[in-house]
């Protein structure tokens, strides 16, 4: 990857030429597309798709048992002569998600070559260059897929410990099996939102601690937590899992994730089968889908594991990221945001290529465009923890906000943001943010 580009992109963007993450937008006239960001802008793809300059590819080899299960050569043969679909005048990244890495690293080395300072064709086509442009301030981002399913893990250390702690004491925080197997539910797709949409405090069924009844009403204890989750690549077929070495061939990207939370529905309701109604009401994702590619170098050895996991969720040299990790709370009241956390990708115990393999294991298809969340990612230091109920450890010790405003969990009117980026030397790559308002029921 060329590590300038002809792009003027400020030293703090989320967005260098290293970064090129992928989302869906929207500009003033047209239809929803497929773009990059660079610096303040985005580079349309569906205009330079039309100008053939992703010709090679839908050429590109196809991973066995994507693209709609075609046999690769029916599916490479049928393109190449004709492409039946377009892959960026879509209102969804799906079927460019479904080519797998081939496609992908192709696709980012056309773009780093065209965005290059040193190489670029666009930089000297000025007629091309100014309907292949957009300013991010200009359009409205759409979520990045069609998300047929959604997953949510629960695979931070601190996070299990510090909620088992509340919920059963220090010497049985951990359950049984939470050390041998990615523990996760299945979430709602339905729900799932773009940054920026409004969160309406959910209605639900609570039972007080000193009550004889459950009664009705607004939830009073609304929370989020700080999560990251991938997007699935190329599926897998019901019946057939993906092994572990496999698995990163199927993970397309990484977003920022905020799964708003009701933790007062959330304790009535959730046994013996788990979170339902205190989780489904929405949950917020960032628009730009950062790829494993960009996230490279920043690719660290995942800790050790004790005890040593089973053999199907085990492989040479597995992985993390150094991603930062932060929240930041804007009351009403407030004059700044306050950053009320700071935590690392690094704090997940299990990798998402073991939470990927452990999904499939029993046959369960995973296709493109499904989302997989880690779970709240908290550190082990007060500072450091990735939700509400951690911080002010179930209300108990309220945050301290200026003006001598205090929180227990999340008020109407209030604004819960999340940003996270890797750093480099002398640049970023950044996952812009994923942010929410609260409003009242
Ligand atoms: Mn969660």
């Amino acid at each position: 990857m060329p590590l300038l580009s002809f792009i003027n992109v400020p030293p703090n963007s989320d967005f260098p030429i290293q970064n090129l993450p992928f989302g869906v937008f929207k500009p003033r006239e047209g239809n929803a597309r497929v773009g990059v960001a660079i610096g303040e802008l985005i580079l349309d793809l569906s205009v330079l798709e039309a100008r053939g300059f992703f010709f090679d590819v839908l050429a590109a080899p196809v991973p066995s048992r994507s693209r709609n299960n075609l046999p690769p050569e029916t599916a490479a043969a049928s393109t190449k002569t004709a492409p039946a679909t377009t892959l960026f005048a879509s209102d969804s990244l799906n079927a460019f998600m479904a080519l797998g890495r081939p496609a992908w690293k192709k696709t980012r080395d056309i773009l780093g070559s065209l965005l290059s300072a040193e190489t670029s064709t666009l930089r000297d086509n000025a007629e091309l260059r100014a309907h292949a442009f957009h300013k991010q301030s200009e359009v409205t981002m759409q979520l990045p897929a069609r998300i047929g399913d959604y997953t949510d893990f629960y695979s931070s250390y601190h996070h299990a410990h510090n909620v088992g702690t509340m919920l059963r004491g220090p010497e049985n925080a951990l359950m049984p099996n939470w050390k041998w197997l990615p523990v996760a539910y299945h979430g709602r797709a339905s729900s799932i939102v773009i940054s920026g949409t409004e969160v309406k405090r959910p209605h639900g069924q609570t039972k007080p601690p000193d009550a004889a009844t459950p009664v009705f009403g607004p939830s009073k204890s609304l929370d989020f937590e700080l999560e990251t989750a991938f997007f699935i690549g190329p599926g897998n077929p019901l019946g057939q899992s993906v092994s572990i070495d496999q698995a990163e061939d199927h993970i397309f990207g990484i977003v920022l994730m905020n799964d708003w939370s009701a933790r007062d529905i959330q304790t009535w309701e959730y046994q013996p089968l788990g979170p339902f109604l205190a989780k489904n009401f929405c949950t917020s994702i960032s628009p730009w889908v950062v790829t494993l590619e960009a996230l490279e170098p920043f690719r660290k050895n995942l800790s050790a594991q004790d005890p040593a996991p089973l053999s199907y969720l085990k492989r040479a040299n597995d992985f993390t990221f150094d991603i930062q990790l932060e929240a930041h709370l804007q009351t009403a009241r407030m004059r700044e945001p306050q950053t009320i956390t700071r935590t690392n990708f690094q704090n997940l115990y299990w990798s998402i290529v073991q939470q990927l393999a452990h999904h499939t294991v029993n046959g369960c298809n995973l296709q493109p465009g499904d989302l997989l969340a880690s779970g709240t990612i908290s550190g082990p230091t007060e500072e450091s923890r990735g939700c509400m109920l951690e911080l002010t450890w179930r209300g108990q010790n309220p945050l301290k906000l200026p003006d001598a405003q205090t929180r227990k969990w999340l008020e109407d009117g209030d604004t819960l943001w999340i940003t996270g980026w890797c750093q480099g030397e002398g640049y970023r790559v950044g996952f812009g943010e994923v942010s929410g308002r609260i409003v009242g029921a």
